[in-house]
């Protein structure tokens, strides 16, 4: 059945990871096998680039541009509308590949799709209405106007944990700006980024636009630090973690480029008294345990009213012992493997560290004695002042602290470095907009009566602070995308300074 599936997609036993005005044949970075992280077995090979190659594909990616920028921006939506009905057509084919690769359960593979799917539908509304402002001059016969351009060629890395999803909100939304894109994926999962832009060579090359859309997998010695390192590349978008968006940030701003920065969250909940409890029991479950804690929206810290906080602990505890975990393509699974070895075994370190730090493991946290990363997702109560609970262990470990004030509630949610995503259960009218004010959550996200994973692709996504405040996806994200120039025109025949300014020589 797999043979099959990766026919259909066109994955062979040896996949070339290079993709610029045509696939490498003979990429030079080395080879690298991708592993189904529920079963530890190597499901293909890939060709990785080099130093040369990301050279070639950025150069495929600035080749490409002129043409594409100058063409109308709703015929670069028609593009992009046109994957989006490809990506539609191998939506089950692809949300298997991320299920087997990323370990996603099926219904969570097949809204990573649907949210690609979702993110073409928003370009193309995009590529109609990508404006700009009139503004009233202050010189009489004068009009200002400001105006929205391509960018050029731009750098997309991904992370694992959504390995096809990211890219979109990426590639669309940057190609209906005029942009050209070479994406880097996670070492992680190449054959599900291989497999998209398969996908969307067809529809490039019946277009005629080859070169908008590039590929480039490697490592971060040889591809990741070229890459954004490229004066040719005036963006670089970067979803990662806190560590690799350092690092980038830093790279990119000493050649003076922009960055586009997506990285770790460390997300709270507050459960207030009021709340209606099955609704936050709910939220706390999918947010916590959901995608096996590897998402970046992930619930890491529960903070409850000391109230309420050991009932609440007591039936998370019961519901997590009833967890189905197993392999994620098997019906009624809801938790799936981690990503490889490497994340469990920093589940185990934190877990010990946090019981070093004085907190107590209320349930899980011990692996699975069966082929692959399998952890069960693990409770400990803990108090903020503990310093595991200020790091993203990108697992399932959730870690429950009480408040007994409202103000202290907020002062325990904003005491993290990141600032992601944030949720409040209350039914307090107060409680909610004071969450939402400017003194309340301090998270790019903050939500009311939802969980904090699962965002909507309408909003602009991201956070603040140690997140590394970029936006991306819907709202005016977009403008991160293209330079805005601001453009002045006199129709008289005199020519007034601004500000009153005199300066009359002839
Ligand atoms: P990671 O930081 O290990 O890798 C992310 C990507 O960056 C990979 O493609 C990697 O090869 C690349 N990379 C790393 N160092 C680089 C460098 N110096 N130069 C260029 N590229 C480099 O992260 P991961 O383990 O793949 O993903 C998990 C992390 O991503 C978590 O911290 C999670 O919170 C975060 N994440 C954030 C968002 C968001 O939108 N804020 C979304 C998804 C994941």
């Amino acid at each position: 059945m797999t043979d099959e599936l990766l026919k259909r997609l066109g994955i062979a036993d040896l996949n070339s990871g290079v993709r610029g005005d045509c696939w490498v044949d003979l990429p030079d970075g080395g080879e690298l096998a991708s592993i189904n992280p529920a079963t530890s077995a190597p499901i293909a090979r890939i060709a990785l680039g080099g130093k040369s190659d990301v050279e070639d594909v950025i150069d495929s990616a600035q080749r490409a541009w002129p043409r594409w920028r100058d063409t109308p921006a709703p015929r670069r939506g028609e593009v992009v509308r046109q994957i989006g009905a490809a990506l539609r057509a191998h939506k089950d084919d692809l949300a298997m590949l991320v299920t087997l690769e990323a370990g996603k359960i099926r219904s969570e593979g097949l809204g990573e799709v649907q949210e690609m799917i979702d993110m073409a539908d928003f370009a193309v509304g995009l590529s109609r209405q990508l404006h700009g402002l009139t503004i009233a001059s202050e010189r009489p016969r004068h009009r200002m106007i400001e105006q929205w351009h391509p960018l050029g060629p731009i750098g997309v890395i991904t992370a694992f944990n959504f390995p096809v999803a990211v890219w979109a909100w990426n590639a669309f939304v940057a190609a209906v700006c005029g942009d050209t894109i070479v994406w880097k994926p996670s070492p992680e999962t190449p054959l599900t980024a291989i497999a998209t832009q398969k996908i969307v060579d067809r529809v490039a090359e019946s277009n005629g636009c080859v070169g908008v859309f590039n590929l480039c997998v490697g490592d971060v010695e040889h591809v990741g630090e070229p890459l954004v390192a490229d004066r040719r590349l005036p963006l670089i978008s970067a979803t990662g973690s806190c560590r690799m968006g350092r690092r980038v940030g830093e790279v990119v701003a000493q050649r003076l480029g922009r960055s586009l920065l997506e990285l770790g969250g460390n997300n709270g909940l507050i459960v207030t008294p009021s709340a209606d409890h099955e609704l936050a029991l709910r939220a706390v479950l999918f947010s916590a345990v959901g995608t096996a804690g590897q998402r970046c929206t992930s619930l890491r810290r529960l903070i409850a009213h000391e109230s309420i906080a050991d009932a609440l602990v007591d039936r998370l505890a019961l519901a997590y012992q009833s967890l189905p975990i197993g392999d994620p393509r098997d019906d009624g699974v809801l938790v799936g493997p981690l990503i490889n070895n490497r994340a469990v075994d920093a589940m185990q370190a934190a877990l010990a560290l946090a019981q070093e730090q004085g907190g107590t493991l209320v349930t899980g946290g011990k692996t699975l004695a069966r082929a692959g990363s399998f952890v069960a997702p693990a409770i400990v109560r803990a108090r903020p002042e503990m310093p595991i609970v200020g790091v993203e262990t990108f697992a399932p470990i959730l870690y429950v602290m009480t408040y007994r004030d409202f103000d202290e509630a907020i002062a325990i949610h904003n005491a993290v470095e990141q600032g992601l995503s944030s949720a409040l259960f209350t039914t307090d009218l107060r409680e909610a907009e004071r969450f939402l004010a400017a003194d309340g959550s301090d998270c790019g996200l903050a939500n009311v009566n939802v969980g904090t994973s699962g965002a909507e692709i309408g909003g602009a996504f991201g956070g603040e602070k140690a997140t590394g405040g970029g936006r991306e996806a819907g709202s005016d994200a977009w403008k991160a995308y293209m330079r805005r120039q601001t453009c002045v025109v006199n129709r008289g025949n005199d020519l007034p300074l601004a500000q009153g300014v005199r300066f009359d020589v002839l």
